[in-house]
């Protein structure tokens, strides 16, 4: 039975106060709050087995590795990779499509198209338009309608033989959409373009599954899934992953090196150039453990829980529009009130110990869809209640009163 009361007692930032007011978390879409099952194996892990990896023949080395190794299997078996190579460490979100776009540059040519959505956050941009100036291709972008979805008979008639990749998230992080992903996937490989998913923001959600999705990438983040900063998953299908040249040369992805020749690493090493986070790799493996403790059937229902009654108490209030109205939608909720700035009623609802985001969320361009500079956006975790959605709604409607 989940027990959201039991559920808090295991994360000791949710019992402080802020400003003198019991916290109330709802920035859950920028990073997610650690279970004490997280920081303790971070201790653990410095404590009593700290050495680096893959090197040495002494016995905390090995340990080390092994739980290093331990954690890749945990995530390859949570994504259902097909092999544990496939599952490559990162820094997290941007790391892994920075490390994919640069690969494309050695596959896409001049004229080639690169196709990304208007729902993408900014890290799922940039690195594109990099590659796209190195190589001469096109970035294309699908576009979304007023709910903020993306317009599939658009994407349809924007593929063709000349798109080479498709890089879409599968769920928005300023809206909360829900993309059709598998849609997007197939109707790719039709015209022989691959397919990577941002799946930074999904992944504190549900649980993809890589070989059903057939997609040939798919990244998230660590600090999103409660595991440590500076912790991502880059899952690759094998055969791209052997396509595409190492991105960082260094220690650790080389085979043999000599001045005149280097060759490199078997995979996953290939892309895990130099000393990883290996406190934080293991830990993700804590983390993404944890989660399916709770697990995500779970976290799903009481997520939908949340959004249903969040969007109904915040459609109270008048004068405020909630942007992002997809019937698929994650525990998002990105709104404004008419005639205030959004900053304004973060910074008042702030000095009342709520935590919200408020600006662009790395997602300009979603902004300029709705002609508007921001929004305020409460994301809600597992972990989250509707007394503290009720506390919410109360501060934004005293914000309401000062502001207006
Ligand atoms: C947070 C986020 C990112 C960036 O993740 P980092 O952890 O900052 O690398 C990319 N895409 C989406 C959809 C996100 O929510």
């Amino acid at each position: 039975m989940f027990d959201v009361q039991k559920v808090r007692a295991q994360f000791p930032i949710l019992s402080q106060t802020v400003n003198g007011k019991p916290l109330v978390y709802f920035d859950n879409g920028a990073t997610a709050q650690k279970p004490q099952v997280v920081i303790d194996a971070v201790s653990r892990y410095y404590s009593e087995i700290n050495a680096n990896i893959h090197r040495g023949v002494h016995t905390l080395s090995q340990l080390a590795t092994d739980a290093y190794e331990e954690s890749r299997n945990t995530i390859q078996k949570h994504l259902n990779a097909k092999y544990n190579h496939e599952i490559i460490f990162t820094s997290g979100t941007t790391q892994g499509i920075n490390l994919v776009a640069n690969g494309f540059a050695a596959i896409v040519k001049a004229g080639d198209e690169v196709m990304v959505s208007g729902l993408e956050h900014h890290s799922n941009i940039v690195p594109w338009q990099f590659l796209c100036e190195r190589t001469g291709a096109k970035l294309v972008v699908i576009p979304m309608n007023d709910q903020g979805e993306l317009i599939l008979s658009e994407f349809d008639n924007l593929l063709s033989d000349k798109t080479k990749i498709v890089a879409v998230n599968h769920i928005s992080n300023a809206l909360g959409t829900v993309n059709p992903i598998k849609y997007i996937i197939d109707k790719a490989h039709g015209v022989g373009a691959a397919v990577l998913i941002d799946g930074a923001q999904a992944t504190p959600h549900l649980r993809p599954d890589v070989q059903e999705l057939d997609c040939d990438f798919y990244v998230f983040s660590g600090h999103k899934v409660c595991g440590p900063t500076g912790t991502g998953i880059l899952y690759g299908k094998e055969s791209w992953l052997n396509q595409l040249p190492p991105y960082m040369g260094g220690g650790e992805m080389i085979s043999e090196v000599t001045f005149e020749k280097t060759t490199y690493a078997e995979l996953p090493h290939k892309f895990e150039a130099g000393t990883p986070n290996i406190a934080g790799g293991i830990v993700l493996g804590t983390a993404i453990d944890y989660m399916n403790g709770i697990g995500f059937d779970n976290i799903a229902k009481h997520e939908q829980e949340l959004l249903e009654y969040g969007t109904k108490r915040l459609l109270e209030i008048e004068g405020l529009k909630i942007y992002g109205t997809s019937e698929n939608k994650a525990s998002v909720i990105s709104f404004n009130i008419e005639g205030i700035h959004p900053y304004d009623i973060g910074t008042i609802i702030d000095k009342l110990g709520i935590a919200v985001r408020t600006g662009h969320h790395c997602a300009q361009p979603i902004m300029n869809y709705f002609n508007i500079p921001g929004t305020i956006r409460a994301s809600f975790a597992f972990y989250n209640t509707k007394e503290e959605i009720d506390t919410f709604v109360e501060a934004v409607k005293k914000a309401q009163m000062m502001l207006s």
